[in-house]
């Protein structure tokens, strides 16, 4: 089957990352955050977790360049020499051969600028770092983007319980899709890969919503405002990351929006090349709030795509013309 190689590889390397996830936060005390350029949080695991997929990815691929969400600068001073050497031991708990050095290139190996040709991977190591955080959810999200178009995505999530409404089900899931091959689920521990379907809820007021917990990621003033329009009665499930993508997939949630709370905010590729492909092979639709298709093929951003649509498919055109709609009375 076409990636299966590419495929495999991208789950062990996912799998991996998730373990380092998983050994920071049972040891909460050696929790070392750093604040970036842009304010938001990295922490130890991000980098460890960026450091081992990159290894993973170069073992077998070579030569395929990666677009991943972190870079070393902010490890290479004196001053963070303690934390490097946090990192190293995590990195090196799932991937003994690795020294310092070769972990710091190997977080740099994730510095290509994306764009139309060939074919590159793109990684957020974790995404949702403050639901990591919190102690919710969060995901490590790996695709692979050919010609501009997402081919395979990966997600780890583990911490998502496998139904979202019952929070003392198993946890832990990877979710896989390589176009035109469907979207597959795999706990974290191992067992079955079993198929995911999107749902089959046709009315917009039965449907359930989710969004970023983050309003300044997603604007929640104007989601309800969109409900109200579309009469919906259930409410909102607030998650972290990727993890929306992957509620969507699995049927448990309808629609997924991501409502711009700034108007010059470009959403990157990582934090939606993955989860989009998932939700596609899984039956169902993605776009820009304006129904216009996501283009993977600028950079490192969607600077020609403005927040998100994610539906089961069914529900898309209606959700759409409410957002519009609201959109339209806000200019
Ligand atoms: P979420 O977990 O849905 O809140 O999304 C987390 C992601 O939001 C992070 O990986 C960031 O890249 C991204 N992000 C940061 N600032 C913004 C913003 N102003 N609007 C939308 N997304 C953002
Ligand atoms: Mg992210």
């Amino acid at each position: 089957m076409l990636y299966n190689v590419e495929r495999r590889v991208a789950i062990g390397a996912v799998i991996k990352a998730c373990r380092i996830c998983i050994d920071f936060q049972s040891e909460r005390e050696s929790q070392d955050i750093i604040t970036k350029k842009d304010n938001s949080p990295v922490t130890i695991a991000d980098f460890g977790a960026q450091a081992v997929i990159c290894h993973e990815l170069k073992k077998t691929f070579s030569r395929d360049p990666i677009v991943g969400e972190e870079d070393s600068s902010e490890l290479r001073t004196e001053k963070a020499k303690i934390l490097r050497a946090e990192i190293l031991r995590h990195v090196n708990a799932v991937t003994p051969d690795i020294d310092e050095e070769e972990m710091l290139e190997l977080i740099d190996s994730g510095n290509h600028c994306g764009g139309t040709g060939g074919r590159f991977w793109t990684l957020d190591p974790i995404d949702g770092t403050k639901g990591f955080l919190r102690g919710d959810q969060y995901a490590v999200a790996l695709a692979l983007i050919e010609n501009g178009e997402v081919v395979l995505g990966v997600l780890g999530c583990p911490s998502l319980p496998l139904d979202v409404h019952d929070p003392n089900s198993i946890r832990g899931c990877v979710i896989s899709a390589v176009k035109g091959q469907g979207s597959i689920l795999e706990l974290l521990d191992g067992g079955n890969a079993t198929k995911v379907r999107v749902s089959f809820t046709n009315n917009a007021k039965d449907a359930l919503f989710c969004e970023s917990v983050e309003s300044e990621h997603s604007s929640h003033g104007d989601s309800e405002r969109i409900a109200k329009m579309l009469g919906v009665e259930r409410e909102f499930i607030r998650i972290d990351s990727q993890c929306k993508y992957a509620v969507i997939a699995r049927g448990d949630a309808s629609i997924y929006l991501r409502l711009p709370t700034k108007k010059d905010y470009e959403e990157k590729i990582w934090d939606h090349a993955a989860g989009s492909i998932i939700v596609k092979e899984a039956g169902g639709k993605v776009t820009d709030i304006f129904g216009k298709d996501l283009d993977f093929s600028l950079g490192r951003t969607l600077f020609n795509n403005t927040g998100i649509l994610a539906t089961n498919g069914t529900l898309h055109n209606s959700v759409a013309s409410s957002i519009n709609e609201v959109f339209s009375k806000l200019e």
